[in-house]
């Protein structure tokens, strides 16, 4: 796949190249370090910059409004996805407020009925308070899509694909289709895949959120986010916005993503090949249920996800047989697969999004999603492949070995204050 002209931004040594996602993250900023010819870019923390005299103004002034460091990681990610400029934001959280400036209040904006959990929050109680209207739809049902831009046209449509917890995948070019002929605005969150493995923009979107905590940076060290524009006009319009209302990154989080982010491809391909042989041996194992992972030819989007990604990513849901009992019996049991919400860093995690991350919504509200109690979600990581599996084959050898001693009684219910709320 290759970038559009953008991209040899990240590389100012041979400006007339066309660069694969690899090279601009190897390459972003090194050499443009004037005062010592640094290799790597250096890191700017000062909040403020001297004018050059009266009315003197250089490129920085103020790290609210912008910051070398910062902007080095923006245009990297800007390459990355094919786009004029991105805006880097404290959280991925802030990037979606940032993005919804866009939407006036009285105008409606259409997101997946899906999304997550943070998103869902952050439009149900903004359009609340009267900034925006909104309205939840199934992407995924491009009939019943096509129905509600019939009944009105939203200002703005958030995509968000492969979906959290369940991987289901949206159509980004026919959504984006049905969007344009309405004049919508279209906007993709592309945390769960990246860069390396799915470009909305070049599907017809005109903007790309990001949550950096994930795989852009990969080392679980940073919270950031990303707004990524298509066009210069886009893009100086939420940067002003992002200065008036002073949610930038911080610049010692945009030197930790920089770093983070040159490893992007090598990260997630070793991470999704794992992540294969993993839903392979899952959906091979007796005390598993179904496996949600849309590299499986069992996917029902395994098609679509071969069409508009360029990999199937290193997220894996999978139902566990039995009950309670054998959950806790699982989760006991594994050591290199920490119990732990977020995804996309070099340590492999295990979430239980009935609890954990999706413990906001009621019991019925899940039902209707599709996500039992039974439902676990792995991000995969960098550790040895062998290594993962053995240990998930000792966790559920644990389960068997217990439900032959006949130890699985049933553990009462956690309480609510267990319970996370993101
Ligand atoms: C984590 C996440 C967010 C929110 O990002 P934060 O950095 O936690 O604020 C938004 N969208 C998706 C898909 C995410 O996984």
């Amino acid at each position: 796949m290759t970038l559009n002209a953008r991209a040899v931004h990240a590389c100012q040594n041979s400006p007339s190249q066309i660069f694969q996602p690899e090279t601009i993250a190897a390459r972003a900023g090194v050499e443009t370090d004037p005062t010592h010819g640094a290799v790597m870019p250096p890191i700017y923390l000062s909040s403020n910059y001297t004018f050059d005299g009266y009315k003197g103004k250089r490129q920085y002034d103020y790290t609210r409004s912008g910051n070398p460091t910062r902007d080095v990681v923006g245009q990297a990610i800007a390459d990355l996805e094919g786009g004029f400029g991105a805006v880097l934001t404290s959280s991925g959280m802030a990037a979606l407020d940032l993005l919804f400036h866009c939407v006036k209040p009285g105008e409606l904006i259409f997101a997946p009925h899906d999304c997550y959990g943070g998103t869902y929050r952050l439009l149900r109680h903004k359009a609340d308070l009267g900034f925006y209207r909104v309205k939840f739809v199934n992407q995924t049902d491009l009939t019943a899509l096509a129905k509600a831009f019939a009944e009105e046209a939203p200002r703005l449509i958030l995509i968000e694909t492969p979906s959290n917890p369940l991987l289901r995948l949206t159509d980004v070019a026919a959504v984006c289709a049905l969007a344009r002929q309405a004049g919508t605005l279209i906007a993709a969150d592309n945390t769960f895949l990246s860069p390396v493995l799915q470009r909305p923009l070049s599907l017809g979107a005109d903007l790309v959120i990001h949550s950096t905590t994930k795989y852009l940076n990969g080392h679980s060290d940073v919270v950031g986010g990303a707004l990524v524009s298509k066009t210069e006009e886009h893009h100086r319009f939420f940067s002003w916005w992002a200065n008036c209302i002073g949610n930038a990154g911080s610049p010692f989080d945009s030197y930790l993503t920089l770093r983070g982010l040159r490893t992007l491809g090598v990260r997630i391909r070793q991470q999704e090949a794992s992540a294969l042989s993993i839903a392979r041996f899952l959906q091979a194992h007796p005390l598993v249920e179904t496996v949600y992972y849309p590299g499986l030819e069992t996917h029902p989007n395994h098609a679509l996800a071969c069409q508009q990604q360029s990999g199937f990513g290193a997220m894996i849901s999978f139902e566990l047989a039995g009950g309670e009992a054998e959950l806790i019996q699982l989760l006991d049991h594994l050591h290199l697969f920490s119990l732990a919400e977020s995804l996309g860093g070099v340590e492999s995690l295990i979430a239980h999004p009935a609890t954990m991350t999706h413990a906001a919504m009621d019991e019925q509200a899940r039902a209707v999603a599709g996500i039992s109690n039974q439902l676990l979600r792995l991000s995969i990581g960098l550790e040895a492949v062998e290594d993962l599996l053995a240990d998930l084959t000792q966790a559920l050898d644990a389960i068997q070995a217990a439900s032959l001693q006949g130890e699985m009684t049933p553990v009462g219910a956690q309480s609510d204050s267990q319970l996370c709320a993101v």
